[in-house]
């Protein structure tokens, strides 16, 4: 995790021409016509998200807004948008300089998805975004009632926030979560975050939204699977991340999410950081050129 913020190993990642097909691995490509052939070429249900966390620069915030309804157009004139959906991280469109900003940014790049005939997710990042992340959903909710929440089965919150956005409607993807989380807010313990994953993959069955696990854990996707049959439940989904469990993507038909953008860096370390046998991976294609 520390290389994900250290300046000299992603100096070396960026400009080793054999990184390249690692990074590939994970992300899509950094312009939006590579991260258009990835998804005609990946045949599954994908959602996209245009890589950039936290800014507290307005500018930078419309950048990202516009990348989103560049890549929009894009998948709406390639044909593809019914099956590409976008995922949005609202840190990246302003929410920690201003909410009602993010809110408006937000706006902009649902009503274009709309346009395109397809939906958008809010990713959801650390414990200190979570209530403000929900308010806005809300409020794009008025709107666009599609539009797709993110809970993180870690959180101590979010068995109550599942029986929130288990209503008619309502979109809702649930992880694990990635981030680094005080005991106060998040379960500590692995075992007792998977366990809080099916109390709360049980509520979201039961209920009458469109629940979207996100997982790779061969073990909740059987889980997800009989509880699903259990509910009698046909209307939801599995996820997983680009270049995970390839195979299993496509015998349960998943959708991919798909990263792209200039900004990769980060995200590649956390994915690298997340799995052992990533990193292994890595430094093998590293020293085999
Ligand atoms: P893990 O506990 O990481 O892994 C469980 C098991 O899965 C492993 O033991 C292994 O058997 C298998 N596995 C895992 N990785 C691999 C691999 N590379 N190859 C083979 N087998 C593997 N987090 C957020 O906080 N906010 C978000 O908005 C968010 N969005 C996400 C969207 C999608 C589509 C996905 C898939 C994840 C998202 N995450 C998000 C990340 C998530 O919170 C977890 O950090 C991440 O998915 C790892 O947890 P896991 O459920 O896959 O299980």
């Amino acid at each position: 995790m520390a290389a994900s913020r250290n300046e000299t190993v992603r100096h070396l990642v960026a400009n080793a021409p054999i990184s390249r097909d690692v990074v590939k691995r994970f992300v899509a490509g950094e312009s939006t016509a590579e991260a258009v052939e990835v998804v005609r070429g990946l045949g599954l249900p994908v959602t996209l998200d245009y890589l950039g966390e936290d800014t507290r620069d307005e500018a930078q915030a419309e950048r990202t807004v516009q990348a989103y309804l560049e890549l929009l157009d894009a998948l709406h004139a390639a044909g593809l948008a019914v099956n590409a959906e976008v995922s949005v991280k609202l840190s990246a469109v302003g929410q920690s300089l201003d909410e009602a900003l993010a809110l408006t940014n937000a706006s902009r790049i649902c009503a274009a998805a709309e346009q395109c005939g397809t939906t958008v997710t809010l990713d959801m990042e650390d414990h200190t975004t979570t209530d403000s992340t929900l308010r806005v959903l809300h409020e794009l909710r008025r709107s666009w009632p599609w539009v797709g929440a993110v809970l993180q089965s870690y959180l101590h919150r979010t068995l109550d926030d599942c029986k929130a956005l288990s209503g008619p409607g309502s979109r809702v993807r649930l992880v694990k979560g990635a981030y680094a989380e005080p005991a106060e807010v998040a379960i500590q313990d692995p075992s007792e975050v998977d366990l809080n994953y099916v109390r709360c993959l049980n509520v979201l069955l039961a209920g009458e939204g469109y629940p979207m696990f996100a997982t790779h854990d061969p073990r909740l996707i059987e889980i997800i699977g009989e509880r699903a049959r259990w509910y009698d439940k046909t209307d939801f989904e599995y996820q997983m991340l680009y270049g995970i469990r390839t195979e299993e993507q496509r015998r349960l038909g998943t959708r991919v999410y798909v990263p792209y953008g200039e900004q990769w860096y980060g995200y590649l370390m956390r994915r690298l950081a997340e799995r052992p046998a990533n990193v292994t991976f890595f430094l093998r294609s590293l020293a085999s050129r």
